[in-house]
């Protein structure tokens, strides 16, 4: 099942489970711990109290009492140290041992604070990567709804340095838009040459004319017959003719696409499906197309990549590029405030 990043206060997330970035003895801080806490409820500081603290990397679990979640998946991120006392592993595995406890509880959906990027000062880029390295690995066996929740505007922003590339593709690809857009308002204001026939034309349209169907012929047709004849390939098929031609398994193209098991079935066995242009760029990114493929696909439920919108050209910069890694896409977009791939 997907992966969202959401910008949220995690205390308002609805679902099975949240995570808390704890300190070790598990009785209570600040940051999103406090938050988690006053939103619980003392219910939860009087559980806490009985679970004997947690060492860094690992989790415990506990009720959700006042919060809108069955459980709190409590677990300490390491302090950063400069990356040189394995912050890093240890991190890992507070998402793995999360993880691991959820699944345990059976849990359908789970929601990850950026562990260790508040008080405990681990750079927040690290940590998102961190964060999405280990919740995608996951999810490449595991059936579960997660969000990674960035409460901090400055994690995962557009100004940040390894999103500038990106920046400047929008600019460039913007600025060609509105030069195209200045030379047509120019040529609207130019003399109207003549615009009537000449000869030539007027033999092409009458040849034309005598091989189209009688308008009685066409009225003779029943719309379906016409339909029948005219419809192509319709977008779910081809999304299934190129996952066989592309030799994949179903589950490895929406998994890859970040689309929900469910809604993938609902697309196969509906031949007429009608997407959302986000589901088709996913799964143009799971195929791995080219960027004609992809706006070829596209066509297909009826869009178009544009060059007037922000979330198009983030996607069309990444097959350009040739990174088909969905995350690292949905990162990007998150961090220029648009919608994300996937369901
Ligand atoms: P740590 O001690 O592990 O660094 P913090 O609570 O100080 O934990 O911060 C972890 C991350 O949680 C930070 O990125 C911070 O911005 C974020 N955060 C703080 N409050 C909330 C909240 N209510 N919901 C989601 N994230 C939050």
């Amino acid at each position: 099942m997907p992966f969202q990043i959401i910008r949220n206060d995690i205390t308002k997330v609805t679902c099975d489970a949240i995570v808390n970035a704890a300190n070790k003895s598990l009785l209570g801080g600040g940051g999103v711990d406090g938050a988690i806490h006053r939103a619980a409820g003392p219910e939860l500081l009087a559980e806490c109290r009985t679970l004997g603290g947690c060492a860094t990397g690992s989790a415990k679990i506990t009720k959700g009492y006042r919060l809108p979640c069955k459980y709190v998946i409590h677990t300490v991120g390491p302090i950063w140290w400069g990356g040189f006392f394995g912050e890093k592993e240890k991190l890992e595995s507070c998402y793995r041992n999360s993880l691991q406890l959820a699944m345990e509880h059976r849990c359908e959906s789970i929601a990850f604070p950026l562990i260790s990027a508040g008080v405990y000062r681990y750079p927040a880029d690290q940590a998102v990567k961190v964060a999405i390295e280990q919740i995608s690995t996951f999810l490449e066996d595991h059936e579960m709804m997660v969000y990674l929740v960035v409460f901090d505007r400055k994690a995962v922003s557009a100004g940040q340095k390894r999103f500038r590339e990106i920046g400047e593709y929008i600019d460039d690809t913007y600025v060609e838009t509105s030069m195209r857009y200045d030379i047509r308002n120019r040529k609207q204001s130019l003399p109207k040459v003549n615009t009537a026939c000449n000869e030539a034309d007027t033999c092409f349209y009458q040849e034309k004319m005598e091989k189209a169907p009688s308008p009685q012929a066409v009225r003779e047709k029943s719309l379906d017959e016409i339909l029948e004849t005219m419809i192509d390939e319709s977008f779910s098929e081809m999304l299934l003719r190129l996952i066989d031609e592309k030799g994949m398994k179903d589950s490895e193209c929406y998994k890859k696409a970040n689309i929900d098991r469910k809604l993938f079935s609902k697309i196969r066995s509906n031949p007429l499906y009608k997407p959302s242009k986000p589901t088709v760029l996913a799964f143009a990114v799971a195929l791995e197309l080219s960027l004609d493929e992809t706006r070829d696909m596209l066509m297909k439920a009826g869009f178009a990549l544009s060059h007037s919108s922000k979330f198009d050209i983030i996607v069309e910069y990444f097959i350009k590029k040739g990174n088909y890694n969905i995350f690292d896409i949905n990162e990007a977009l998150f961090a220029f405030d648009q919608s994300l791939l996937g369901s």
